[in-house]
């Protein structure tokens, strides 16, 4: 099932549909619990796609691509490492990102983005697929500058709009090999595949749950393989990952 979060003509406030095809029909409520649908529907062209969730947090896994840590200089640390974004990141497909005035040298980063359909806590990894609801694409957008002179991540990675997600969960997908690429004004910069993850995406929410509890909506972004690089003003990003979609962001210079 493919889920979308919507702005959709003469309802207030966003709604969650289920998509087949061309066209989206609203549900009751969210989707976190058993999914009704209310009868009304309307063709995709005619609702404005939103970010899928407005997790409470979106907790990011560093260095989780063998290739892509080596570009960056260093190994797969034998623990993972993790970061988080503010919720305040999140971006919807077709919005902008807006590069700060603070950075000049912003990449993107391409990711397999898992999301929590459960409030739960110490997960085995045998149980993480009970409480995962689906998967969508992410771009952890990062100020590579300020990542390297800061000496830790948090102001790199979390300016507004540097989480890029979307445009749907698809809640039918084994994660364990997907194609995952990026285009930059449709030249392809990052093209690798999930099966490449050093540590995967149940083992990642059994581990993150062992941290802190995860609540339905929260996202995990599960690393970037190799290609990372820079976006400007006026470019366009696209993320594609198999099976999901692409989630396509303009990008704009900031004040
Ligand atoms: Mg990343």
């Amino acid at each position: 099932m493919r889920i979308a979060r919507l702005s959709v003509p003469e309802i207030a406030g966003p709604v969650f549909g289920v998509i087949s095809g061309t066209r989206v029909d609203i549900i009751k409520g969210h989707p976190f619990a058993e999914i009704e649908l209310t009868g009304v529907g309307f063709e995709l062209d005619d609702v404005k796609i939103l970010a899928p969730v407005l997790p409470s947090k979106v907790v990011c896994v560093g260095k989780n691509y063998a290739d892509h840590a080596k570009e960056l200089g260093g190994e797969v640390p034998a623990e993972p490492v993790i970061f988080i974004k503010p919720s305040t990141t999140v971006i919807g497909e077709e919005d902008p990102i807006i590069l700060p005035s603070q950075s000049s040298n912003v990449h993107h980063e391409a990711e397999l983005a898992i999301v929590i359909g459960h409030l739960c806590k110490n997960v085995e990894v045998a149980r993480a697929s009970e409480v995962i609801l689906g998967y969508t694409i992410a771009n952890d957008v990062t100020a590579r500058d300020l990542q390297q002179s800061d000496g830790q991540w948090t102001r790199a990675k979390s300016f507004d709009t540097f989480c890029p997600l979307g445009p749907w969960i698809e809640t039918e997908l084994d994660p364990t090999n997907l194609a995952i690429s990026c285009e930059v004004n449709g030249e392809i910069k990052q093209s690798g595949n999930t099966s490449d993850m050093v540590r995967g995406a149940h083992e990642m929410v059994s581990w993150i749950s062992k941290v802190m509890t995860l609540l339905p909506g929260d996202v995990i972004l599960t690393g970037t393989p190799a290609g990372v690089g820079p976006i400007v003003n006026g470019d366009m990003v696209e993320v594609t990952i198999a099976g999901i979609g692409t989630l396509a962001n303009p990008v704009k210079q900031g004040g």
